[in-house]
């Protein structure tokens, strides 16, 4: 009895010194174990993925992901700077062939943005330099039912509303670090998670490790996925890989070109009926005792409250009481947060309500912004059948889901069925004088045809969300001669 409650006093004491014991020496201990003494560079390069942030076809599933073949990365701690590099080979949202195009990430000193800077900082290595140069914390705990040393700094960087960002690191019991997290600022999402994954580690030169494979996700989701084939501390050329080769063609003799000349900021399409014009356009209609907006925060939130401000002024005392979004892809939904600050109600397929409940909701600490100001909460209202029409004695105004279509579930159109006027995205452009009629087809104009023909809508005026080039109202003629119809 003595002895075993002696051992039992023993196992507690080693437990709590387990715990007691500084995040100094766990930094110090994973630096070692994992080569990062000494290393002030790395090189690493593998197969990889990216993921398009808020571009997935669902409002509730995963972000689609292009291959990123050829993926190199050059971080130099000192600086700190560092460059990426791959080649992407991507089919197009609209349909069509895949292409072949390279991308790069370059980070510099001069620029501090924590989107960029982050990429630096949760990486296995650099997390733990950044720990100890900046008095990591410890705290023990478990994931995944794995027990873990977990150690969170403050980086230097601060946030837009003055805040430091967080960075919290998992470390195994085999002092590798497992898992890093952070936040970042996101118009949708407001404090996003970013959280990296880091597994099966392998033993590079001079007794560095790597993971060979790395997931980060952001916002629930994979946006970056690789394979690591190998990695190697403090490399000879560092300079050359951090060095973006001098864009190709730039002779320096042109001139910049020209700023486009600013448009007017609305257009009366018909009595009670604007468009709010900008890169991306808005619908305003009026209706007896109220306005209604079809994609009332595309972009971001100077933009929406830009729209909100010319509807105000183009249909004057009456209250903004509806936003129709197109669909929830985050170009088309980045200004929400002043759409919902303004007491909008927000009206969207079912589908998309769930989604955009929980990012709107959330605490927007990094960047406040007007929805945090105002300390609304969300209104949204979800369309359950195909179909809801806005009517009172003066206006009808027809939302339609489109069915079928790759882009986007839960993309609607809007129609006025007196005014003949119908308002899209994102499923038809102007085709260029090369190829008046794209080979192969844009699969989204096909889709959108055939809702067309199948609602029976007689729009003589189509507007799309999108400024077209050149920049006009089209029509049925338009879209048939596209998909070489008459
Ligand atoms: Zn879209």
């Amino acid at each position: 009895m003595l002895t075993r409650t002696f051992f039992a006093a023993f196992a507690l004491a080693t437990a709590l010194s387990t715990q007691a014991q500084d995040a100094k020496s766990v930094i110090a201990a994973a630096s070692k174990a994992m080569g990062v003494e000494g290393l002030n560079s790395i090189r690493y390069y593998g197969v990889a993925q990216n993921g398009n942030l808020g571009q997935n076809n669902n409002s509730n599933q995963p972000w689609p992901m292009a291959g990123a073949n050829d993926y190199v990365r050059a971080i130099d701690f000192t600086q700190p700077a560092s460059r990426a590099t791959w080649v992407n080979y991507a089919v197009p949202v609209t349909g069509g062939a895949a292409t072949q195009t390279p991308g790069q990430q370059v980070i510099t000193p001069e620029n501090m943005a924590w989107a960029q800077q982050l990429e630096i900082w949760i990486t296995p290595w650099g997390f733990l330099k950044g720990a100890a140069a900046n008095n990591g914390t410890l705290q023990a705990s478990a994931a995944g039912g794995k027990p873990y040393r977990v150690v969170t700094f403050n980086s230097p960087v601060k946030s837009p509303g003055g805040r430091p960002y967080r960075v919290v690191g998992y470390i195994s019991a085999q002092n590798l670090v497992e898992k890093v997290q952070t936040w970042l600022e996101n118009p949708v999402f407001s404090d996003m998670l970013v959280e990296a994954d880091y597994s099966h580690y392998r033993d590079g030169a001079n007794g560095l490790k790597f993971p060979a494979q790395i997931v980060q996700k952001r916002g629930g989701w994979p946006t970056f996925t690789a394979y690591i084939l190998g990695a190697h501390a403090n490399p000879a050329n560092l300079q050359q890989l951090l060095t973006p080769p001098a864009p190709a063609g730039r002779g320096g003799a042109g001139a910049p070109p020209a700023p486009a000349a600013a448009g007017p900021t609305s257009e009366k399409l018909a009595d009670g009926v604007y468009r709010i014009n900008g890169a991306y356009n808005s619908l305003a209609i009026e209706f007896a005792d109220h306005i209604l907006l079809f994609e009332p925060g595309p972009q971001n939130e100077a933009r929406a409250q830009a729209i909100i401000a010319e509807a105000k002024k183009v249909i004057p005392n009456k209250p903004l009481r509806y936003g129709v979004i197109s669909h929830h892809h985050f170009d088309h939904a980045s200004g929400l947060p002043a759409v919902v600050a303004e007491g909008i109600t927000i009206v969207t397929p079912a589908v998309n309500r769930a989604f955009l409940m929980k990012a709107l909701s959330a605490p927007r600490t990094l960047a406040p912004d007007s929805l945090s100001k105002s300390g609304k909460k969300p209104v949204i209202e979800a369309i359950t059948g195909d179909k809801r029409v806005f009517q009172d004695a003066s206006r009808t105004f027809e939302v339609h889901l489109i069915k079928g279509l790759p882009h986007a579930d839960g993309l609607v159109i809007g129609y006025l069925p007196k005014e003949k006027i119908l308002v899209y995205a994102d499923m038809f452009n102007l085709p260029t004088a090369a190829q008046p009629v794209p080979d192969p087809p844009v699969i989204g104009t096909m889709v959108f045809l055939d809702n067309i023909e199948r609602l029976k809508l007689e729009p003589e005026r189509i507007m799309s969300i999108h400024s077209l080039n050149p920049d006009r109202l089209t029509n049925l003629a338009d879209i048939k001669a596209s998909l070489g119809r008459k």
